[in-house]
């Protein structure tokens, strides 16, 4: 490959996009790899394409070695497979929908699960054809509720997507392993800094998912991690360890005055003050009420939702543990039609005679005493203990999670960062299999229902992620097997140095390298060596000033060294610098 930069289809700018937030956003538009069209949909140009297909080839090629099968589906698809499932509901707002000229539904697939069965019901039937893989690269659609930072959350985008169809749960566990293995494969290639996480497995069941996230602090991702024992999980799928329920004599509830006590911190000082109680914020119980929306149905269930008053309730935990429910804040007219709940004095004591279902976090175990409202304006009660003045409905992981909280596993203390999603793997079980009713017909005659995975990674994502990772000041700082070309050749100068760039572009594109070529005549040498630093190719080769000595310059793009060397070395110099890296 030879790309000659004065015929290739790329502009630089020299200003950063108004648009930009993160670094690889910014660098991706700069360098000319990407160009926004509409919010979250973004066209490749040439390099960024060559970029992308490199990223997907890899992908590709471990996807293979693992076994799995490549196929390919439509992204428009009839609305049936999903409304099996009851995912063409579930899906919210974040599904794309359109209807044909006949007026029937149809969707812009945003994952396939529904149509990996499908195809497999058809074509399979017997145990002795299973276990199989199927993986397919294609562009997904999600109208996701906040696109941001150019390609790193698209709404259109390229996903790897692969299901695995076993005919037990050991075999479900194998292709689960191999799956991951594949991952690290992937992702060590790609030349990414990763973690991999522990992740909600949802609705479905206590089974494994495990994600694998970039940590950045531009990451909408926040994780858990404990140095002492490796434990790691995404802050949705971290599990509060609860304390043991107590069991010993608690002190009679105690309806306190409490005016103008309206935070939580206000309401500790007066009752230390004046009530001769010694509290901290984590003794008071807060009470948030929520209305939770089910994809599908207009009515709303209140609920309400108790948590330890020293913490936050994470929003994103909260939607997280009701998916596919989706709450919202309860507002002023919300109070208005619940004349039972006292706005801000709210105490779960009354809750089950109201009819309105209460879950708290799991440190509230039985036997707990709180200070928590009174459901009266301006006072709240105390000792108010769990099992005996209230019985909650259940738990919920909602509040926020906090660095130095204890680890789950050793109980030393955790550690918070933030990540990007780069993969995500997930033993699904039955779900699909029993919506598409997906069986093998066992060697004794009798059906076999199948259970399956799923397994995804951000393949337009990645280019963002590794640009996110690889840059400095001056552009990106490509990894060689996703760089656009192995080497830049840069032709600077008034003599015949643009020809000689030429000619050692040719040897090096004879000898297998993939390279492009600076022979601009038009452009200053200040002007290309910025767009060298800008496009990040790993390895650099200058033909300028030094040619009437014989010299050429090397440049070496991750590491910064740069070194002058005689110019009838110069490809030889280049593949070994190529060679080297890759061995
Ligand atoms: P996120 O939490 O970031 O929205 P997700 O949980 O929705 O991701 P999956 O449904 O598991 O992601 O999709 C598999 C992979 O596809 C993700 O690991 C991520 O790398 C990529 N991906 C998901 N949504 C987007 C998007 N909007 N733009 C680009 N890549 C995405
Ligand atoms: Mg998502």
């Amino acid at each position: 490959m030879l790309l000659r930069m004065s015929t290739l289809f790329l502009r630089t700018l020299r200003e950063d996009p108004a648009d930009a937030e993160v670094p690889s956003h910014r660098l991706l538009v700069r360098a000319g790899y990407v160009r926004r069209v509409a919010p979250g949909i973004y066209s490749w140009l040439p390099l960024g394409k060559i970029v992308l297909e490199n990223v997907a080839r890899i992908v590709r090629e471990e996807m293979d070695r693992m076994g799995a099968q490549e196929v390919l589906f439509p992204a428009l698809l009839p609305r049936e497979y999903y409304e099996k499932t009851g995912r063409w509901t579930e899906y919210g707002d974040t599904l794309f929908r359109l209807k044909d000229r006949k007026k029937a539904d149809y969707l812009l697939g945003p994952t396939h699960e529904e149509l990996f069965t499908d195809m497999v019901k058809g074509e399979y039937s017997s145990y002795k054809d299973y276990p199989v893989t199927l993986y397919q690269i294609q562009t997904k659609y999600r109208d996701e509720a906040r696109p941001r930072a150019g390609i790193l959350r698209g709404r259109e985008f390229v996903m790897k997507d692969s299901y695995s169809f076993d005919l037990d749960d050991d075999g479900l566990k194998r292709s689960y392993e191999q799956h991951r293995d594949a991952y690290i494969k992937i992702f060590d290639r790609l030349g990414m800094n990763y973690k991999i996480v522990f992740a909600m497995s949802g609705a479905m069941g206590g089974s494994a998912s495990e994600e694998f996230l970039a940590p950045t602090p531009t990451g909408e991702d926040t994780f858990v991690h404990c140095r002492d024992c490796g434990y790691a999980a995404n802050a949705e799928a971290f599990v509060t360890p609860a304390p043991p329920a107590y069991t010993g004599e608690r002190a009679a509830q105690q309806v306190l005055d409490t005016p103008d006590t309206p935070t939580i911190e206000t309401l500790v000082d007066f009752v230390n003050a004046n009530h001769g109680l010694g509290i901290t914020a984590a003794d008071t119980l807060k009470n948030l009420v929520v209305k939770v929306t089910t994809p599908g149905s207009d009515t709303a269930e209140t609920l309400i939702i108790g948590i330890p008053g020293d913490r936050e309730v994470d929003f994103k935990r909260l939607e997280a543990a009701l998916a596919p429910g989706e709450p919202a804040i309860f507002e002023a007219d919300d109070f208005a039609r619940h004349p039972g709940l006292v706005r801000g004095y709210i105490g779960p004591q009354i809750l089950a005679d109201l009819g309105i279902r209460y879950l708290v976090d799991p440190r509230v175990v039985s036997g707990t005493e709180w200070v928590t409202g009174a459901n009266e304006p301006g006072k709240h009660a105390a000792h108010v203990v769990a099992g005996r003045d209230f019985t909650p409905d259940g738990t919920i992981e909602a509040a926020e999670v906090r660095a130095g909280d204890p680890c789950p596993v050793c109980g030393q203390p955790l550690i918070i960062d933030r990540g990007i999603e780069i993969g995500h793997i997930f033993q699904l079980g039955r779900k699909y299999a029993d919506a598409a009713e997906l069986d093998a017909l066992g060697p004794d005659g009798k059906p076999i229902r199948i259970t399956m995975g799923s397994y995804g990674v951000g393949v337009s994502r990645a280019v963002a992620v590794i640009a996110e990772q690889r840059h400095d000041e001056l552009g990106l700082v490509w990894p060689r097997e996703v760089a656009p070309a192995d080497v830049h050749v840069v032709g600077t100068g008034k003599e015949n140095q643009i020809e000689v760039a030429t000619r050692i572009a040719e040897e090096l594109e004879a000898a297998g390298l993939r390279v492009l070529l600076d022979d601009r005549s038009s452009a200053s040498p200040g002007v290309k060596f910025k767009d060298s630093e800008l496009l990040g190719i790993p390895t650099v080769l200058i033909v300028g000033r030094g040619l009437s000595q014989g010299l050429a310059e090397l440049r070496d793009r991750v590491g910064g060294a740069r070194e002058e060397i005689p110019l009838a070395e110069a490809a030889s110099r280049v593949l070994a610098a190529v060679q080297a890296e890759s061995a």
